[in-house]
């Protein structure tokens, strides 16, 4: 029954976003049990009474591709997650821009607080189980890299795109950027890279994306 309703609103949601290309449109699905493997983290109380914050559990991701711009400290078990972010990172910023970043923007991962106005559930970011990204840095185009036909030609140049900017920008640049920031969490829903993601449209999220392994899937952006 899960499988089914995922399929389908996995469905609803890459075509809700591929099909937008106003800047504000959103698309949310609501709590269903996650399909994939159990997690590590599926069976621990997110209530803040019983949590106890474990900074000394918590790793120091090290990429050997993306760099990102903060340390990203988080539990073991999602730091299993990030060579798949990088992974699809690389494989749709190649297709939209003909070259991967350089640098992800990452704004923290391991934080021990609460989910925010809330005083009896616990961030999953308390658990380091989730990660907030607000763009990325790509280089120009070398010589060898092949531009997509439709990418205007002055993103030919090194340029930041981020979350807070270009998600509901108007021009033809930003509605560039808008698309990739798009299929990116198109795919990363598809790919179940993460349960959860938050984007512009779920409050608080205006500026970043985040990425969580929370026991349910929800996508709102
Ligand atoms: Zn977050």
């Amino acid at each position: 029954m899960h499988e089914v309703l995922s399929s389908r609103f996995v469905l609803a949601l890459i075509v809700s976003l591929a099909a937008t290309s106003a800047a504000t449109a959103s698309a949310q699905w609501g709590w269903f049990r996650p399909t994939g493997p159990r997690y590590a983290l599926d069976g621990v109380s997110r209530r803040a009474t019983d949590h106890r914050c474990a900074p000394e559990e918590m790793v120091r991701y090290r990429s050997s591709g993306l760099r990102t711009s903060s340390g990203v400290v988080a539990h073991p078990a999602f730091v299993e997650r990030m060579p798949e972010l990088e992974r699809v990172v690389r494989e749709v910023s190649i297709a939209h821009y003909g070259r991967a970043p350089r640098r992800m923007l990452t704004v923290g991962a391991f934080v021990c607080r609460n989910i925010r106005g809330r005083d009896d559930r616990v961030s999953e970011h308390a658990l380091g189980n989730a990660l907030d990204v607000q763009g990325f840095e790509l280089p120009a185009m070398r010589r060898a890299d092949v531009a997509p036909a439709a990418m205007p030609r002055r993103l030919r140049r090194g340029f930041t795109v981020t979350v807070g900017t270009h998600w509901s920008a108007r021009d033809e640049v930003g509605r560039y950027h808008g698309a990739f920031l798009r299929a990116l969490v198109a795919r990363l829903a598809h790919d179940e890279v993460f349960r959860v993601i938050y984007g512009p449209a779920h409050p608080g999220h205006t500026g970043h994306f985040h990425f969580d392994m929370s026991p349910f899937r929800w996508i709102h952006v």
